[in-house]
């Protein structure tokens, strides 16, 4: 099997399932409980979580463990809304994002807060003339990605926070779950940051919310105080621990990895150039690890199949876009609909092989024959 879907999720790597499992047996109590095992497990979660803000560069208290990316998102988004809504209902977001940021702000549209998509210019990146423009006194939230899972670009983050502090009202949301563990992280302009271990060889059901100490939240979840009043619920101590476990491995590589995945992209783009049909959206500010094209004339849906044949594994898409739909992000920074129709992501890891890309190329080159 050839799997080049890591953008959708990564296999749990064996010491991160062995950590899990090891605190899933020694720490049996609930870290709320006020008992020395309840503490011991409290003690653990704490030293993981001081861990994690020393990896990420900030505070312990600043840290949310979610069930999710989706969830980070929405309560990252709903929660800002509510809780500041007194100072404007306006929020600004992209073409770009996933569908749980899109998904939470159109639910805030449909209870009467006003939505604007900044333009995305021909490299992906944020306009950021258009961005001036659209941000005003009532502007309570701006959310835009770090890394989009389709095309894989990343946004100038520094910039668009510089920007938003001069609103005193707007805050800067950042979905980093395409970014985090695989490219250096700027943070200190971000207000909320969402993430989701099971990108980076973590758990899957588990994400993280950074939420910086000036932001006030409204839950989600109601129903106690447990290690933080913006999440209830008892705290799920492997789940943390797997968390850091996978963060810690990740990040102590990311330099490596990002010089060696580097090198396979280029092979990867070479081999696929070669055909006339394939047009490559990713562009130069694209992270190495996703490579999007669009096929010309041939169905991208047919090719995913019939590399599935050969057990190879790529998508058309993110896994949570609706099937048969245009790719928004392509079209956002294409403007042609038959490109944005036609999308291939191919997404990598440092554990993709030579080897591997050699293979899948050859099996594209017989696919792309049989399909012209
Ligand atoms: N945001 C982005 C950019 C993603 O790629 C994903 C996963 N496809 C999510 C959010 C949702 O993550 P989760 O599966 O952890 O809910």
């Amino acid at each position: 099997m050839i799997y080049l879907d890591y953008a959708a999720h990564t296999p749990v790597d064996q010491a991160v399932l062995d950590v899990f499992c090891e605190v899933t047996r020694n720490y049996p109590a609930n870290p709320n409980s006020s008992y020395r095992i309840g503490k011991e497990a409290a003690d653990r979660l704490a030293e993981t979580s001081r861990h994690m803000a020393t990896l990420l560069g900030v505070s312990e208290t600043e840290i949310i463990f979610t069930s999710g990316a989706t969830e980070s998102n929405n309560l990252a988004i709903k929660g800002i809304a509510a809780k500041y809504k007194r100072y404007g209902k306006h929020i600004i977001t992209t073409y770009l994002e996933h569908s749980s940021v899109t998904g939470a702000v159109t639910a805030l549209k449909n209870e009467g807060f006003e939505v604007d998509f900044v333009d995305i210019t021909a490299e992906g990146t944020v306009d950021m003339a258009h961005l001036k423009e659209l941000l005003r006194d009532d502007t309570v939230l701006v959310s835009v990605c770090y890394v989009d899972s389709e095309i894989g670009i990343r946004q100038p983050i520094r910039e668009i926070g510089e920007l938003v502090k001069q609103y005193p009202h707007c805050y800067l949301h950042v979905d980093a779950t395409q970014a985090v563990g695989k490219i250096p992280i700027e943070i200190s302009f971000i207000d909320l940051m969402t993430f989701s271990p099971h990108k980076f060889y973590g758990m899957n059901s588990s994400g993280v919310l950074i939420r910086k100490e000036h932001v006030m939240l409204e839950p989600l979840i109601h129903g106690g105080i447990s290690t933080t009043p913006f999440r209830s619920g008892t705290p799920d101590l492997a789940m943390a621990v797997a968390a850091d476990a996978a963060l810690t491995s990740m990040m102590a590589d990311m330099e490596e990895h990002l010089t060696y995945v580097t090198q396979m992209r280029e092979i990867l783009v070479e081999g696929l150039t070669k055909h006339k049909c394939v047009h490559i959206n990713s562009t130069a500010t694209s992270v190495p690890y996703i490579l999007n094209l669009s096929l010309r004339g041939i169905n991208s849906h047919a090719v995913v199949e019939a590399l599935e044949e050969k057990e190879i594994y790529i998508s058309t898409k993110s896994a949570c876009c609706a099937p048969n739909t245009a790719s928004r992000p392509v079209y956002a920074i294409t403007k042609d609909k038959k490109l944005a129709l036609s999308t291939l992501r191919i997404s990598m890891s440092h554990k993709t092989t030579r080897e591997e890309i050699d293979t899948f190329l050859d099996e594209f080159d017989a696919c792309i024959k049989a399909l012209s």
